[in-house]
């Protein structure tokens, strides 16, 4: 083949409708990807292609970035499989929330982070235990929170932990929720990193936790069904107003019981949406009711959330907060690495929430999912 007829472009997505927030660009475009990196978008690229591949009725989104998961497999009782629950469903990189804490993080590395094509990253518990096994409390001893240890890890890995996490659930902190939080905002203060903190199952209401956090920490479980959560009746609570208002960052994180259907239909009723969309996958929650980010992601728009709003908190949100953004995750752009997910939506589905509700609604399937341009082999969903 001569340089002339060689075709321009690896591969071309062809009809799909682009979402990509980062770049406002929405709309029924091509996608032409040359050696792993997105070459260009715009119309009429098949053209150039040694591949073509029909998007039609497809939207064609960033690879999805999930903030917050649980995949510290065979150390943690609650680790899923990185790859398997992620990658193979859409997700090209991930942050772990707080499985691992500071004795257990070099096996994180070893095991998980360096494995995975993902791109993975971590808050990383302020109990130097992390979280081994929910039946045991990671803080009910508090002198396991060791801010030197936790500090020492955090500086000797910047290009894995993004944060921290501290659990606040009375079965987690006893009666010591006050003390460990100003400890863990001190650490993640001294490290100049964000602190996320786990709520449901709090001892005292959320606003009595809000005051101490910073622009940039983050709470997990924003629409729980537990006590204290975000609501005062059908009303958002001032305290949690106030808080967003000062960038304090709110994570669905759907998890095993801390989703709620009728919270988060109350919550973006109001256009509360959170700032990170994400699904807690854990080993007790990836084969239902979780399953994974996408599904999590289609739950939330089912109740009212419009889906270029749910995208950008799965893409370019996330990747803002775990500092990926400058690797060229959660976006698609010209020059940057392809990573693409190419999502269909599904017949009507019954999905449940955290506690047993259902609602029918379709789902989001990952049909392509491409990784520095390459396909990955992709699974059925798990609820089948
Ligand atoms: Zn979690």
């Amino acid at each position: 083949m001569t340089e002339e007829n060689k075709p321009a472009y690896d591969r071309v997505l062809t009809g799909g409708t682009v979402i990509d927030p980062a770049s406002g660009t929405e709309g029924r475009l091509d996608v032409a990807i040359s050696g792993g990196t997105v070459a260009a978008i715009g119309e009429g690229l098949a053209a150039g292609a040694a591949e073509v591949t029909d998007c039609t009725g497809r939207w064609v989104l960033p690879g999805l970035v999930e903030g917050h998961t649980h995949i510290f497999q065979h150390v943690s009782k609650v680790g899923a499989p990185a790859d398997e629950a992620h990658l193979r469903r859409g997700v090209v990189a991930a942050a772990d929330a707080g499985t691992a804490g500071a004795s257990t993080f070099a096996a994180f590395r070893r095991l998980v982070v360096e494995p995975s094509p993902m791109r993975i990253t971590n808050f990383l518990n302020v109990s130097v235990l992390g979280l081994i096994d929910f039946r045991f409390g990671e803080l009910l001893n508090p002198d396991t929170l060791v801010p030197d240890d936790a500090l020492e890890t955090a500086a000797a890995n910047p290009d894995v932990v993004r944060g921290f996490k501290i659990r606040l659930s009375e079965d987690v902190v006893g009666d010591n929720w006050r003390m460990l939080l100003k400890k863990s905002i001190d650490v993640a203060e001294q490290a100049g990193l964000p602190l996320m903190v786990h709520i449901g199952e709090t001892s005292e209401p959320l606003p009595a936790v809000l005051e101490h956090l910073r622009a940039g920490d983050v709470v997990a479980h924003c629409y729980t069904g537990k006590p204290h959560g975000i609501l005062d009746g059908d009303a958002i609570q001032p305290a949690v107003a106030e808080a967003r208002e000062r960038g304090v960052l709110f994570d669905s994180a759907h998890g095993k019981s801390n989703l709620s259907f009728e919270v988060a239909r109350r919550a973006i009723a109001r256009g509360f949406y959170p700032d990170v969309l994400s699904s807690d996958t854990s080993a007790r929650n990836w084969r239902g009711p979780v399953f994974d980010l996408l599904t999590s992601m289609a739950k939330l728009v089912a109740l009212g959330m419009p889906l270029t709003e749910a995208v950008t908190r799965a893409t370019v949100r996330p990747a803002r907060l775990l500092g990926l953004d400058t690797e060229g995750y959660g976006r698609l752009e010209p020059g940057g690495p392809a990573h693409v997910t190419v999502v269909e939506e599904t017949a009507e589905t019954v999905l449940p929430d955290a506690a047993g509700n259902t609602i029918t609604a379709p789902r989001l399937e990952p049909v392509l999912v491409l990784h520095k341009g390459e396909p990955v082999e992709t699974v059925p969903w798990r609820g089948l």
